[in-house]
């Protein structure tokens, strides 16, 4: 079994510093066989969505583990065409239904769509009500999280943001700091979609402690507090990701991983107001 640090969230609820995502994972069958080795190989908190597809199988394969409800940590999303305060209630209990719990660790408002103040009191009431222990954001902006918090009055938590070394979010990560809210990295390896896993400066890092460059990364964002939950669906892979407890990258390494930034996104923009649009435009039955 692996060791994983809890982070206390701001309103005392702890969350699994490390996770696994389940973006992408659309074939039942790979699904079911891959959790058993996720589990397996200790993961306990997993990030899922309405969006994704899966929360039903997620559901399934939670009973089947056999290992207790306590002891997992589930996240899912409400998703773009589901804003607003009723859509929401209705929203959150499919969701609940599809992965027949009880209760949710975590919920997070997906994007910054229109109307997500309306959004989010219907998640305050379900929070207060204890069906969800925790509430939180995704991909919102520093006024974003600005403009939420001028009008409601549970603090969001945490806010979900792409980071990898090639996109960090020091500033939005300070106004997080500032407020308390935690920094949960999506897309954390950058999804494939760039040379980061053959970036020269991280190869000589993994050199350093005859780790993989993936490690390097995981290990770099563990070391800054943030919580990731990487996806793979590999064996090998899976294990490797979350055994990044059993060293340290130096205060040189991690000043060499800080110039890695680029200042540019890999992936959708919370600020494009039409790519919101049209992604709402995507009913989830
Ligand atoms: P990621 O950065 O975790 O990359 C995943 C890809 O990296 C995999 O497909 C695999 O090919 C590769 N990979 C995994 N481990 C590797 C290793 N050790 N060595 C080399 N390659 C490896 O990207 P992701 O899956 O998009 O992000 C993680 C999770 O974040 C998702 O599964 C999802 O839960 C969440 N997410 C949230 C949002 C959001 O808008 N809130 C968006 C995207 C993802």
């Amino acid at each position: 079994m692996t060791n994983v640090p809890n982070i206390t969230l701001n309103n005392g609820v702890e969350i699994p510093q490390f996770g696994f995502g389940v973006y992408k994972m659309q074939d039942k069958d790979e699904f079911m066989n891959v959790m058993k080795m996720v589990f397996e190989a200790g993961y306990r908190h997993i990030d899922t969505a309405a969006y994704y597809g899966n929360e039903e199988w997620l559901g399934q394969a939670i009973k089947e583990s056999g290992i207790a409800r306590e002891d997992f940590f589930i996240t899912s999303k409400l998703w773009n065409a589901d804003h607003g305060y009723e859509e929401t209630k209705v929203a959150f209990e499919k969701t609940m239904k599809r992965l027949d719990l009880d209760y949710l660790d975590l919920y997070l408002i997906h994007w910054p769509s229109d109307h997500y103040v309306e959004t989010w009191k219907a998640m305050e009431e379900f929070y207060k009500q204890g069906r969800i222990k925790a509430i939180g954001v995704s991909n919102f902006q520093i006024h974003h999280l600005e403009d939420l918090m001028s009008q409601t009055e549970v603090i969001p938590v945490i806010n979900q943001i792409e980071t990898h070394p090639y996109f960090q979010q020091d500033e939005l990560r300070e106004f997080m700091s500032k407020n308390n809210i935690a920094h949960e990295a999506w897309g954390p390896l950058g999804q494939g979609k760039s040379n980061l896993l053959t970036e020269p400066i991280l190869v000589k890092i993994a050199e350093n402690h005859n780790k993989s460059v993936g490690q390097i990364i995981l290990r770099w964002h563990v070391q800054r507090g943030t919580i990731v939950f990487p996806k793979s669906v590999h064996k090998s892979r899976l294990e490797q990701n979350i055994d990044v407890f059993d060293f340290e990258l130096t205060d040189q390494e991690m000043k060499d991983i800080k110039g890695l930034e680029t200042g540019k996104r890999l992936s959708g923009d919370p600020d494009d107001v039409e790519f919101l649009k049209e992604s709402a435009k995507k009913k989830i039955d």
